[in-house]
């Protein structure tokens, strides 16, 4: 064990983590208080607290705040404190869930924080002091789009620590050449790292989804990988991948066609998916 480690481990032993310990299960809590799952809110809970600790685990070192999104009866939201959370903010827009949430809030005492309301409209990369990190198990009608608002925003986070459906997953972690890549990949690898931790399998759900889920751990970089500027790139990724099977000369013609590609020393018959993170910026840069 290395010195850093071990105090690690001392520091997250410091917090008296009996009151969150001896809450009643999960279900038995939602069953009384009768929070059936909303699929409008992409509600599919995980009530397992062993996997809702192996997920806090893989978030690394808890300190400074952990944010996360979509508490709902707050699976994840005990295993973060147990797992020796520092802070951690959750963002709810079901109202529902603050009583459900209620006697963790008052186990927990300063160490979470519940905001109510939506997290499409919540800057979190303002919320609490350095160093934060997401934390979540997303809703999934909604995932992509909070990624990519956040994505603008990486810096101010250490790392995020997502579910997504596997398929989602996969094209964030995609690499060209890989059928997967995408506009999501390109985003995403522009200003992050990014790997698929694990899978979670539909039945670990209630209700469980007809897909499996992954847990996709992204680091954000200190600066992008080569400059640009991010609206010039998510435009100019969204129309060439709007026809993702057509030659970039026809798909890009509204935005310059032949004469941007020429200019960005692209091969007007390429297709989105044969051009790497670094061409698709040079093609930022000629719209910009
Ligand atoms: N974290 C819980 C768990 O793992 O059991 C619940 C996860 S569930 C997949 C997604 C959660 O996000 C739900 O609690 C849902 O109400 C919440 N949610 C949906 N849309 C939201 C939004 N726009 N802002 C904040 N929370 C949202």
């Amino acid at each position: 064990m290395t010195a850093e480690t071990g105090s690690k481990i001392l520091e997250s032993q410091a917090f008296d983590n009996r009151a969150i310990d001896a809450l009643p299960p999960l279900k038995q809590l939602v069953a009384a208080l009768d929070m059936r799952a909303r699929k409008s809110l992409g509600q599919n809970f995980l009530f397992d607290l062993n996997l809702t600790r192996r997920i806090a685990q893989s978030a690394g070192w808890l300190d400074g705040t952990t944010i996360e999104v979509g508490p709902g009866p707050g699976g994840l939201t005990r295993a973060l404190l147990l797992e020796g959370a520092q802070k951690v903010v959750a963002v709810e827009k079901d109202f529902r869930a603050s009583s459900v949430l209620a006697s963790l809030l008052e186990a927990a005492g300063d160490r979470l924080q519940l905001v109510e309301g939506d997290a499409l409209k919540t800057p979190l990369w303002e919320m609490g002091d350095a160093p934060r990190r997401i934390v979540a198990n997303l809703p999934y009608n909604i995932a992509t789009t909070l990624l990519i608002q956040w994505l603008g925003h990486a810096t101010a986070f250490q790392t995020m620590t997502l579910m997504f459906q596997r398929e989602v997953a996969e094209r964030i972690t995609a690499q060209p050449g890989d059928s997967a890549y995408g506009r999501l990949s390109i985003l995403t690898g522009w200003i992050a790292d990014s790997t698929i931790l694990f899978d979670i399998p539909p039945e670990a759900f209630v209700p469980a989804p007809k897909i499996t889920s992954s847990v996709v751990q992204i680091r954000p970089l200190a600066e992008p990988r080569f400059p640009c500027d991010r609206t010039a790139l998510e435009t100019v990724t969204r129309i060439a991948f709007g026809q993702r099977r057509k030659m970039l000369r026809a798909s890009l013609k509204p935005i310059g066609g032949e004469t941007l590609l020429t200019e960005a020393g692209i091969d007007p018959q390429c297709r989105p998916q044969d051009l790497d993170i670094e061409a698709f910026c040079r093609l930022a840069r000629a719209i910009s």
